[in-house]
């Protein structure tokens, strides 16, 4: 596991510096939280049979990224619920995997005008969630609502990064059935 608490040293300095302001910031991911992959999934055997380990690898080298993009996510019409409430410049899409795939998922979705932001792995997101606060936005929100469909790495670091950015995080589980029906949202921390 990754050690936030050591991480977080190197944003300190720049942390004391920030101005707090009275604003909520939307951060959500975006596979299966903004976008369903269900018919990417009933669709192709390839991808069922391989939606962890091997996912980037088949979508890489077997069946490519512009074919991927084309046939599952061009035109692609989506819940619009998380979308609606985010603001371009200020809110994020947090997303996990590799970064040429998920860039091109964004552009395909016309989702590229909100700021976003692409990790390795899941694990990486809560240090990028406080890096993008304390750099990029460079102000403290008063609260930041967290949309996933796997939030289990931001509860176990819910305190950490409330202590250290003196704010307040609300952790929001979406459920998606598909993409023609509106998301379940649930607040689990
Ligand atoms: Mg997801």
């Amino acid at each position: 596991m990754l050690d936030l608490t050591k991480q977080l040293k190197e944003l300190k300095k720049l942390k004391n510096n920030l101005e707090k302001k009275d604003e909520i910031l939307i951060v959500s991911d975006l596979d299966d939280t903004i976008f369903c992959r269900k018919e990417q999934l009933e669709d192709n055997e390839l991808l069922r049979n391989n939606r962890w380990a091997d996912w980037i690898r088949v979508i890489l080298e077997q069946i490519w990224i512009e074919n991927f993009i084309e046939k599952y996510y061009k035109w692609k019409s989506f819940p619009k619920t998380i979308t609606d409430k985010m603001i371009s410049w200020k809110d994020l899409i947090l997303t996990a995997w590799e970064i040429n795939l998920q860039t091109s998922k964004i552009k395909a979705l016309n989702l590229e005008n909100i700021n976003h932001s692409i990790v390795w792995d899941w694990e990486k997101k809560p240090f990028e969630l406080v890096r993008y606060v304390v750099e990029d936005l460079a102000y403290i929100p008063s609260k930041i609502i967290i949309y996933e469909d796997r939030p289990e790495y931001f509860i176990e670091n819910k305190r950490l990064i409330e202590d250290f950015l003196w704010t307040t995080l609300e952790i929001i589980l979406v459920e998606m059935i598909d993409n023609n029906s509106e998301a379940q949202i649930k607040r689990v921390a």
